[in-house]
């Protein structure tokens, strides 16, 4: 394979997904939100690569996967400004736009160590709460509010 294949190889997927403008070091996060470490799919993953907008950035690229409204909308917390494209044939041809949830199950601990979410068998569950461009999660069992930060990037 020549190394114009072997880039090409890297930079396009025939079919799949690609998240881009993934906050840096939320990238390893959001593929284990998708489970794709153990996934037997063909996924490039780009840290820390230059972004104007970011800073830097994470990238994702996955093959032969499209995510659903309910991934959507997990990616939603833990990057806001992520953009997803569905790719087929090369070509991107769906952009997916990503809506915060009203709740959020069982995918989050919650930061307070006293929270009976730690010491009982229940979900964890969260209000999302959005004012303007903070978002905030609140817990259902203890009610107490977070940043979204705090509860996305433990
Ligand atoms: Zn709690």
């Amino acid at each position: 394979m020549s190394d114009k294949a072997t880039q090409l190889q890297v930079e396009a997927i025939q079919q799949g997904t690609v998240i881009d403008h993934i906050p840096a070091k939320v990238g390893i996060k959001v593929l284990k939100l998708f489970e794709m470490q153990n996934s037997e799919q063909r996924v490039t993953i780009g840290l820390n690569l230059p972004s104007s907008a970011l800073g830097a950035k994470d990238l994702l690229k996955i093959e032969n996967v499209f995510i659903d409204p309910s991934q959507a909308s997990k990616l939603a917390l833990y990057a806001p400004n992520a953009t997803v494209n569905q790719i087929e044939d090369y070509k991107v041809v769906k952009k997916l736009e990503l809506e915060l949830p009203k709740q959020i199950t069982s995918v989050f601990e919650c930061p307070n160590s006293n929270c009976i979410t730690h010491n009982e068998p229940v979900e964890s569950s969260f209000t999302v709460i959005q004012k303007a461009a903070s978002i905030r999660l609140k817990c259902k069992y203890c009610e107490k509010v977070y940043a979204r930060e705090i509860v996305t990037e433990r």
